[in-house]
């Protein structure tokens, strides 16, 4: 982990603290790095100052462009299934806000995250350099396609469903490599899946349901889904 992120003139500091504690670790994640992480990543600046009281509760908020900031539990949940230690680099699909982006900041080496709608790819980056997140690289682009300009990823996350996974990601995995991605045959309703590279062989877990905005893009959904 290594990043400059500033500290912040900050009212949400205990906001902060009961959503680590009532919904994200009540709910099972014991990984002590995603907590700390959740408890400093200041979310309430990944939205427009209208959503600053609602930032913490526990649900998705509208970003514009039909787009979401995910659930709290839902980033901490993707972070812990992803196993990081610090020394990863994360390739992240659906940048958004930026938020995921910050969070997997605290937990690895560096990520890159992509974003398809350039006016959130933007924004994304503008909070984020105001912030001091100095070890994440936001593109604009399709990221069914992944980036080989930095492959290949410890950690591959993408917070968009897919009904299948896009075969960019397997070719820019490193070994012992991760990817978690929902995965689901309709646009908004997927199963949490985990893939770890190892030993030559693709090990498949599933983790769970979940309902995501679709991975839209060459090898995820068709526009307008
Ligand atoms: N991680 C985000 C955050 O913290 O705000 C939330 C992401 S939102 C649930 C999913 C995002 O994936 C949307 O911003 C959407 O535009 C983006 N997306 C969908 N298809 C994409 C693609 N092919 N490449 C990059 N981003 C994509």
């Amino acid at each position: 982990m290594d990043n400059d992120s500033k500290p912040i003139d900050d009212p949400y500091t205990e906001a902060r603290q009961r959503m680590v504690e009532c919904q994200i670790r009540r709910r099972g994640i014991q990984d002590e790095r995603v907590l700390a992480a959740m408890r400093d990543v200041p979310r309430h600046a990944f939205l427009p100052s209208c959503l600053h009281k609602t930032a913490y509760d526990d649900g998705p908020l509208p970003i514009g462009w039909d787009q979401t900031i995910s659930q709290p539990y839902t980033v901490a949940f993707m972070c812990e299934a992803i196993q990081l230690t610090g020394i990863e680099r994360v390739l992240e699909i659906g940048a958004g806000s930026g938020y995921g982006a910050a969070v997997l900041s605290r937990l690895a080496c560096c990520v890159y995250s992509i974003e398809r709608i350039p006016e959130l790819a933007a924004r994304a980056e503008a909070v984020l350099t105001e912030l001091g997140y100095s070890n994440v690289q936001i593109i604009a682009g399709d990221g069914t396609l992944g980036y080989p300009d930095h492959a290949p990823y410890d950690a591959i996350i993408a917070t968009a469903g897919a009904a299948t996974l896009p075969e960019p990601y397997l070719e820019q995995l490193a070994p012992g490599g991760r990817i978690v991605i929902p995965i689901g045959d309709r646009p908004r309703s997927q199963t949490m899946r985990r893939y770890t590279r190892k030993n030559g062989q693709l090990q498949v877990e599933n983790l769970g349901g979940f309902a995501f905005v679709p991975l839209i893009g060459q090898y995820g959904w068709g526009e307008g889904t």
